[in-house]
């Protein structure tokens, strides 16, 4: 590949070779001014995974194709440093979503290119006129974790050990690869003080990020879990389930992943749904499974809106955005409530008369 080419997949192994070669030290990339635009486009790879894809440059020059090649091990520093697991996906999974644009396209024009990104990843796979050939083991490897039905090896064709896809889910599969790459070698251990210190500032800025949309997306450590708290959606979902009647697949999805997300076990949500008289272990276990396994985010309010999910919205649904929101709002008041009785008692003048002196 050329350095071009190589700057777009960074996560490659020949990249990391050729970029293992080039002439520069680490001390040198983290502080000289000669690598300040460097560091620049590490810091924004990673602001950019925020908003949900790092952006693929076009290259002016040599200059500009170095600077992306090392931005990568820079940003996977940073990210090293924040150390935060969903952060971390997060990056992971923005990175691979950047990758699969530019395979998307290439695959069209040029299959083997792709077909040789796929080698780097141990897929077995051949062009056979539009479609490609891949080998079932190394479909189902990446399939397994695809929400979409349509990826399950019974709903494909199997001939000779081989399952036939478009060239499109093709890319789509090395997709799932480079996230699964990414996100397993995250985060490099023990990464020096000095380095650290060098990149203090960013570090600091970008965990002041993930904090604040953590905080919006409802992601923050809850606690036990208080059914009490839940929203009037996933309320409504729970008595729907109690009573036997069936949920919308969106809906089950966004109940799933509420529960998991608000802290309770998967065999603790399998159960949840053990009231229902159609209830089937084992396949309400693999869903289960499936969506904790992939942490997949609970849908926002507008989502729920878009599906007809949204159902019974009291005042507290007018301040929130987000069903993890609604419950970690109600969460922080009665932490918060609890807090001023134990200072205070629960008696209403004993506390005006602390807070008076
Ligand atoms: S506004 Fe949000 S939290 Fe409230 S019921 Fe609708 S989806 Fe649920």
């Amino acid at each position: 590949m050329s350095p071009e080419e190589l700057a777009l997949f960074p996560f490659l192994t020949e990249t990391s070779e050729y970029v293992e070669n080039l002439d520069f030290s680490l001390d040198a990339l983290m502080t000289s001014m000669v690598f300040e635009s460097v560091r620049r486009r590490g810091f924004e790879r990673i602001m950019q995974a925020f908003d949900g894809e790092v952006s693929k440059p076009s290259f002016g020059n040599d200059k500009e194709v170095l600077s992306e090649l090392l931005s990568y091990p820079y940003a996977r520093i940073l990210v090293s440093c924040v150390n935060e697991p969903a952060f971390t996906r997060r990056y992971a999974l923005s990175e691979a979503t950047a990758a699969y644009s530019v395979m998307k396209k290439a695959i069209e024009k040029d299959p083997d290119f792709v077909l040789d990104i796929g080698k780097d990843f141990g897929v077995s796979a051949v062009l056979s006129d539009e479609r490609i050939r891949i080998y079932f083991s190394d479909y189902v490897r990446y399939a397994l974790s695809m929400k979409d039905l349509s990826w399950k090896l019974i709903n494909r064709r199997i001939e000779h050990g081989y399952v036939t896809i478009r060239r499109e889910e093709f890319a789509r599969l090395l997709q799932e690869a480079v996230r699964k790459r990414i996100e397993g070698s995250l985060p490099i251990r023990e990464i020096p003080e000095e380095i650290q210190n060098a990149c203090g500032a960013q570090t600091a800025e970008l965990k002041a990020k993930y904090e604040e949309q953590r905080q919006n997306l409802g992601d923050a450590d809850l606690g036990e879990v208080d059914f009490s708290m839940f929203p009037p959606c996933v309320n409504k979902a729970l008595s729907n389930v109690r009573e036997g009647v069936n949920l919308a697949h969106s809906m089950r999805f966004a109940l799933v992943s509420f529960l998991l997300n608000a802290g309770m076990s998967t065999e603790d949500v399998v159960k949840v749904f053990n009231v229902s008289p159609d209830f089937n272990e084992e396949k309400t276990s693999y869903q289960v499974t499936h969506i904790a396994g992939n942490q997949y985010k609970t849908p926002s309010c507008a989502t729920m809106q878009t599906y007809g999910n949204c159902a019974g919205k009291d005042n507290m649904c007018s301040k929130i955005r987000h069903p993890l929101g609604y419950y970690s709002a109600l969460k922080f008041l009665a932490a918060k409530r609890k807090a001023e009785e134990d200072k205070y008692g629960k008696d209403e003048e004993a506390k005006e008369e602390k807070i008076k002196e």
